[in-house]
């Protein structure tokens, strides 16, 4: 035998029994957004890498070193596969004009992929919903998305594991401000600054600060904080987004720290956050990035939004229980003797005709043997066609996971019988 190929370490195939369970939360996205006015928009896979530089920022984690980067051997063009959806629909939105007397709101669902350790919640390709909202200024847009993200939490279930954290950043003249102080200050700790800190000081100094090594946190606690270099627009923009949270009914901790692991955030910044996950807790992180359709080299528009980590809310919703078991198939169609499969044929036709998802057994094999594939299909019920019931244009149903009796009934019957059980 040859020897198996196998898939690439951190990418995951999704198979039959999990798939069921991405098409339904997929399912219950796609009604959320839509509920919201978000319009879909699907990007290619890989662009150009100077995209993804210029918009995340060069000194950040995943331009430095999660990025699957490539040569196009045939024009030596450097082409990376998308780690994140905010630059290629930005790309996109720019390239075809969509902000011209228009605002936007879009969203996007699909595979990225970024080259970091495997982890549980922790993949090298995984699965991102996500929407931009553009050209609006807010705060209330700021407010309407973190009300649709509580609503979703709603939906699955699971508002009551997740909590949002929320800060703002300010504008880019007073994260100058701030960041020169910042510096200042940070270099009085040089000597105990790990190697990323050392790296950091003078091309992130706000990802310092963002460290989660403990014997950090006192330097980190004592540090200037940016809300104090806050002018007065920046800061009535984070207080009304504050009061609409409130006055919606969402709860939210503010948190100085959070500063987004991206270049082009500004203003308001969230994530939703649980505990229930271990160390990949943030299950949806977004923010405000005014300047970044201008930095794409279109016309300057407000935008916001977020990313959600798909695998990471599956894993929740797994751990809580909240997953639909049933495959969708609700008639599994069994047929014995000469001319049976051709008449269980045409019946799997009418029934599916009247709205039932039906697998008909395909070749041979005893009752008993069909029954057991019955059984372990998932379906509700069983239809049954032996020499009698062919004789006599008859059939019968069975449920397989209810209880209840077995039933002889003529075809249209049966359809009609069907039908009632359901309603
Ligand atoms: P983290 O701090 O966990 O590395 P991040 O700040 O790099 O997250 P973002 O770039 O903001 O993440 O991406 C948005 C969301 O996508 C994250 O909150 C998370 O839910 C998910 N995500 C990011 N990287 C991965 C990954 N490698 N595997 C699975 N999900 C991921
Ligand atoms: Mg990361």
């Amino acid at each position: 035998m040859a020897e198996k190929i196998q898939a690439i370490r951190g990418m995951n195939d999704v198979l039959p029994g999990e798939s069921q369970q991405w098409e339904y939360f997929e399912g219950v996205l796609r009604t959320l957004l839509t509920d919201y006015g978000y319009q879909n928009i699907r990007t290619p896979i890989v662009e150009n890498t100077p995209l993804f530089v210029r918009s995340i920022g060069e000194v950040t984690d995943i331009v430095e070193k999660e990025m699957y980067t490539f040569t196009d051997s045939l024009n030596g063009d450097s082409l990376t596969l998308r780690p994140e959806g905010t630059a290629g629909t930005l790309r996109a939105v720019v390239e075809h004009n969509l902000l011209y007397n228009a605002t936007q709101r879009l969203w996007y669902m699909g595979p990225m992929y970024r080259h970091e350790r495997p982890q549980k919640g922790r993949y090298r390709q995984f699965h991102q919903v996500g929407i931009e909202a553009l050209g609006f200024a807010g705060p209330d847009i700021d407010a309407e998305i973190i009300m649709m993200t509580a609503d979703l939490w709603q939906r699955l279930g699971i508002s009551d594991y997740v909590r949002l954290e929320i800060n703002t950043l300010g504008n880019a003249d007073e994260r100058a401000r701030h960041r020169e102080a910042l510096i200042r200050y940070l270099e009085q700790f040089v000597d105990i600054l790990d190697e990323d800190g050392k790296r950091r000081l003078y091309t992130n100094p706000l990802r310092v600060l963002d460290t989660k090594n403990p014997a950090l946190q006192a330097m980190a606690d004592g540090a200037p904080r940016l809300i104090d270099y806050l002018g007065d627009a920046s800061r009535a923009h984070y207080d009304g987004w504050k009061a609409m949270i409130a006055g919606i009914g969402v709860d939210f901790v503010e948190n100085p720290r959070l500063v987004r692991g991206l270049d082009y955030y500004n203003q308001s910044v969230f994530e939703w956050v649980t505990t229930e996950l271990g160390a990949q807790g943030t299950v949806c992180a977004g923010g405000r990035y005014d300047g970044l359709t201008e930095q794409l080299g279109g016309k300057p528009a407000p935008g916001i939004g977020f990313g959600m980590g798909m695998e990471r809310v599956l894993l929740l919703l797994a751990d809580k229980g909240l997953l639909p078991a049933s495959s969708g198939t609700d008639i599994y169609l069994v047929s014995q003797g000469d001319g049976a499969p051709l008449y269980a044929m045409q019946l799997a036709k009418a029934l599916r005709a009247a709205g039932y998802a039906v697998i008909q057994h395909m070749g041979e094999g005893s009752f008993k043997s069909q029954m057991k594939k019955a059984d372990q299909s998932g379906a509700r019920y069983a239809v049954i066609v032996g020499e009698n019931e062919l004789a006599n244009d008859q059939a019968v149903l069975k449920p397989l996971r209810d209880g209840g009796e077995q039933e002889t009934l003529g075809r249209h019957e049966l359809v009609a019988k069907l039908a009632a059980l359901k309603s």
